[in-house]
């Protein structure tokens, strides 16, 4: 039975409760809408650690104005009960005035690695998902914490925080989830229309001709990169960024790379979406 906090404190405790009876922690950080790509970070946390906490909190400080805050999918009775069934402890609930005072004056802030890519195109996201996570962190204490790669840059933006701050945390990063023609799950997939949807698939498209072609031997990071661009650009409304960096700096890739990051943004519509795949590393998306 998930019990549901709404209060920081609560939570606080909680957690400690836990480990003072020698439990371990295991923290999902999610805004809400949960599908199958969230209850792996469950199933992930659930393999190593015996007291499941998840986070559910839209978090108004990684929108910039214009974004889709306000029309962010919230489905809380339905994420309870998927919680539910799968075993969560508890449920962090909090309203936004409980996580951020009138007064709250403070902001956490990655560099470097948090600049390029979706750095590039949302400024300010990335110190909004630190300031938010290192909140999180400090009310949840030691602890293992599941992000997932669908969100490769926030995982990497994360784990250098944690490490740099000394935070005593255990950030993993956990496999995509994708639905069965390939596309990445999204809480914003639901924003789709269906024609949308076929069109999405570019993505998919896209990752796959990269795929493909590091498979017969390309290792030339712009043309990796130009065959995982071409059927996004025909799809898909707007193009944000499609690279080809290193997976571990982000920046461009050493020559003769043992792995490449290929990294997609793209907006359909009011939509934007986020994809990636690691050559070298991830099976074929
Ligand atoms: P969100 O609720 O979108 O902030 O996501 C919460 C966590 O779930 C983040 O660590 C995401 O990277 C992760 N996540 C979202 N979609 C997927 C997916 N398709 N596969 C794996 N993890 C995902």
């Amino acid at each position: 039975m998930s019990k549901v906090l709404r209060k920081p404190a609560e939570f606080r405790q909680a957690c400690e409760d836990a480990r003072a009876a020698q439990r371990h922690v295991g923290l999902v950080p999610t805004m809400g809408a949960l599908h199958d790509g969230h209850f792996s970070l469950i199933d992930e946390a659930k393999s190593r650690a015996d007291f499941i906490a998840l986070t559910l909190f839209v978090n108004p400080l990684q929108f910039a104005p214009g974004e889709d805050l306000t029309r962010y999918p919230r489905t809380f009775e339905s994420d309870l009960a998927g919680c539910r069934e799968r075993g969560v402890d508890v449920v962090f609930a909090p309203e936004p005035g409980a996580m951020y005072s009138p007064e709250f004056q403070t902001g956490v802030s990655v560099k470097g690695i948090s600049e390029p890519l979706e750095g590039g195109f949302r400024p300010s996201h990335f110190d909004g998902v630190t300031t938010v996570v290192t909140k999180l962190f400090n009310l949840a204490g030691p602890c293992i914490a599941m992000f997932g790669r669908k969100d490769y840059q926030q995982w990497k933006v994360l784990s250098r925080m944690a490490l740099d701050l000394d935070m005593p945390i255990e950030v993993v990063g956990c496999p995509i989830i994708r639905e069965d023609d390939g596309l990445a799950l999204s809480s914003r997939n639901r924003y789709l229309s269906t024609s949308d949807r076929t069109r999405a698939l570019g993505i998919v498209a896209g990752l796959r001709q990269a795929f493909d072609a590091w498979e017969h031997g390309e290792r030339e990071p712009d043309v990796l990169r130009s065959l995982a661009e071409e059927p996004v650009r025909g799809a898909f409304d707007r193009l944000d960024y499609v690279a080809a960096v290193d997976p571990e700096t982000l920046a461009a890739p050493s020559p003769s790379p043992r792995r490449i990051l290929i990294a997609v943004a793209a907006h359909l519509g009011t939509t934007r979406l986020i994809d990636n795949v690691v050559l070298g590393e991830d099976a074929r998306p």
